[in-house]
């Protein structure tokens, strides 16, 4: 076959429908442009996904009447001179190809006028030409409508049929990450439809709550890091969701560099895998950050689209932002661990004693690995895990699906003491702060999860720094639960039990000659108000119909009941101290795993991480096996 030179017109078309690939594409440009212009009001019109009509509206500097000429031709910008401007590119466009390659494929047309015109002019576009123009009146700013977009290329219309609902939901996502960078407001109306959906806000938080709702907004951690001259990062700022943040919806990352909105892999992976430290399995953060960054270290000239940048020094920067978060992110955790620490305010181990990850921490391409979701031993064992012996509960209510954040119900009678104050639970306290280890502590703080070693006999691995452990998660949870029991106590989750179960039948089921003791329903309002725990009278019979849940997203094992009520029966009720630690124990008992999965016990794992006070006691649960330096001296090798 023959070669033969392509029609100019072919060629155009190829190159727009390369830059321009969709409506979102076009829209972008054009609103990139009135920012470029400084614009602080944008209204944007939408009719048909964008295959109709795209229009941007601004209040920025407007266009010479006499650029209007050219204003479609390629390669016409006003932004980019010399190829050396290109490496401090301040300005979101530069190569004068957009509205070229938009008038292409579609008809466009533009109202402008600067502050000096006296007058505003509109002129029309095909194929890169102007084809009409003439004053009308106007104000400052710029009108840009592309009309009809890929009237000429009917393939790419083929392939976008039917798609003018997911091309509008691309376009307003687009304008909603723009409005949150920049000040100023943005509108956005769909089809002439009544009201238009407004962007505004003095913050970005604001704006944020706008788009995405209180329940991200409410759980934001604001973001401020100054910038690490040596990779030319200046500055990173932003909001990023913290550890109480739950959305099972997907990440939603919206990363600006320069201003400019990117995606990056890099980043995104890097702040995926340190928040899968500090939220459960399955959850996803919000993270909004805008990086500054030297211009002359990046290049933003990699994309068509211009949808990517490429960063010298790219790891640097984001292991540098990664740390960053990591500081705020685990600052917010010793907040909360405060609560398990307040009670050892007194002793020996200052809080500061207990490593928190820093950002001096190591990341997994830095030979030790820290990403408990990284392939781990249970990948790989050859036992399979045996099934749940246990009954899962009937699912929590609402309520109970919150945990520790609820607040104490008030259906029920006021006690008149504060149960934090208690002098009991106070003295409870102070035991495990005595006894506290500061070498166990951080050890359980600071561990990656590796895998299950030993079902049957509850072992698991964990690393701390170059070293290897085996620890007993059983007797760790007890430790763990009871003193989650003593901090929330009168703030726990609940799981409700429907109608109830008999106490009698499962004293029963114990095998143990017991009988439902009457001091379960003298002491009811109190077991209510402090553990939550429901017990009522029912056609003579005693029932239980509600339990704390102690831990969020955890299944309470069903086949430790009647044990537990075992416990309760043998309570010292007359002893305060007792009789309330005797309570938080029997708790600590009835959570803690049986058969638990692997899932079960990175939860487990995790919250003992943040909330865990290890006390000398656990000595034996926790045994190191082998250190990486032993093993270099033994291999010679890395
Ligand atoms: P680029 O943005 O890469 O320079 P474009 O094709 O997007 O190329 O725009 C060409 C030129 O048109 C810009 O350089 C700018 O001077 C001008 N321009 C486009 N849109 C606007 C606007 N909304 N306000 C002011 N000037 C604009
Ligand atoms: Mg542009």
């Amino acid at each position: 076959m023959r070669i033969h030179r392509l029609d100019p017109d072919v060629v155009s078309k190829v190159a727009a429908t390369e830059i321009i690939g969709s409506p979102v594409n076009a829209l972008k440009e054009i609103l990139e442009n009135s920012l470029d212009a400084g614009a602080t009001n944008i209204e944007i019109a939408v009719k048909d996904g964008g295959f109709k009509l795209l229009q941007v509206t601004d209040n920025g500097d407007g266009i010479d009447q006499e650029d209007l000429a050219i204003l479609c031709e390629r390669h016409t910008t006003s932004k980019l001179k010399t190829i050396k401007d290109l490496e401090t590119m301040d300005t979101l466009g530069f190569r004068g190809e957009a509205l070229a390659s938009i008038s292409h494929i579609s008809h466009v047309s533009v109202v402008s006028k600067t502050k000096q015109a006296r007058t505003a002019t509109r002129a029309e576009y095909e194929a890169g030409k102007m084809t009409s123009q003439k004053p009308i009146a106007g104000v400052q700013g710029t009108v840009i409508a592309i009309e009809d977009l890929f009237f000429n290329t009917p393939s790419r219309v083929k392939a976008l049929k039917g798609r003018s609902n997911e091309e509008y939901q691309k376009i307003l996502d687009v304008v909603c990450r723009y409005a949150i960078n920049y000040a100023g407001t943005f509108s956005c109306r769909r089809d002439n439809s009544g009201q238009p959906y407004v962007i505004a806000g003095a913050t970005a938080k604001d704006k944020i709550r706008r788009v995405y709702g209180p329940s991200v907004a409410n759980d934001l951690i604001e973001i401020n890091l100054e910038g690490d001259e040596s990779i030319g990062l200046k500055s990173v700022s932003g909001y990023v969701s913290n550890a109480d943040y739950f959305s099972k919806k997907g990440a939603n990352f919206i990363f600006f560099v320069n201003d400019r909105l990117v995606s990056s892999e890099a980043l995104r992976r890097g702040i995926q895998k340190l928040y899968s430290q500090y939220v459960p399995k399955g959850a996803f953060p919000f993270v909004f950050l805008s990086l500054k960054i030297e211009s002359d270290r990046i290049d933003v000239n990699v994309h068509p689209s211009k949808r990517e940048v490429r960063i010298l020094d790219e790891t640097e920067v984001v292991d540098t932002v990664v740390a960053g978060i990591e500081h705020y992110l685990s600052n917010q955790d010793a907040g909360r661990k405060y609560k398990v620490q307040s009670f050892i305010a007194s002793s020996s181990m200052p809080i500061s004693s207990v490593d928190r990850p820093t950002s001096a921490q190591k990341y997994e391409h830095h030979l030790v690995r820290t990403d408990p979701q990284q392939s781990t031993l249970t990948s790989f064992a050859r036992t399979p895990i045996k099934p749940r012996e246990n009954i899962n509960l009937p699912p929590s209510d609402e309520e109970s699906s919150e945990s520790s954040s609820i607040p104490p119900s008030n259906d029920h009678q006021v006690l008149e003491f504060k149960p934090m104050a208690l002098a009991s639970i106070a003295a409870l306290k102070q035991e495990i702060s005595d006894h506290s280890s500061t070498k166990l502590t951080k050890i359980v703080t600071n561990h990656s999860y590796i895998g299950l070693v030993d079902v049957s006999k509850s072992l698991a691995a964990i690393q701390y720094d170059v070293r290897l452990y085996l620890i007993d998660y059983h007797e760790m949870s007890l430790h763990l639960f009871y003193q989650i029991a003593l901090t929330d106590l009168a703030n726990f989750g609940t799981v409700s039990l429907g109608d109830g179960l008999a106490i009698a039948e499962l004293l029963e089921i114990s095998g143990k000659d017991v009988k439902p003791p009457p001091m379960l329903l003298t002491m009811a309002p109190m077991l209510q108000d402090y553990f939550r725990i429901t017990i009522k009278e029912k056609d003579d019979q005693m029932v239980v119909t509600q339990l704390p849940l102690l831990l969020e997203n955890y299944n309470l094992p069903v086949a430790r009941l009647p044990d537990f009520f075992v416990d309760l029966a043998q309570l010292e009720w007359a002893d305060e101290q007792k009789c309330l630690g005797g309570i938080c124990m029997a708790l600590a008992k009835l959570h803690q795993p049986v058969a638990p999965s692997a899932s079960e016990i990175e939860t487990i794992l995790n919250s003992a991480k943040r909330r865990l006070v290890a006390t000398n006691q656990l000595g034996s649960s926790i045994v190191e096996i082998a250190n990486l330096p032993g093993l270099y001296r033994v291999f010679e090798r890395c």
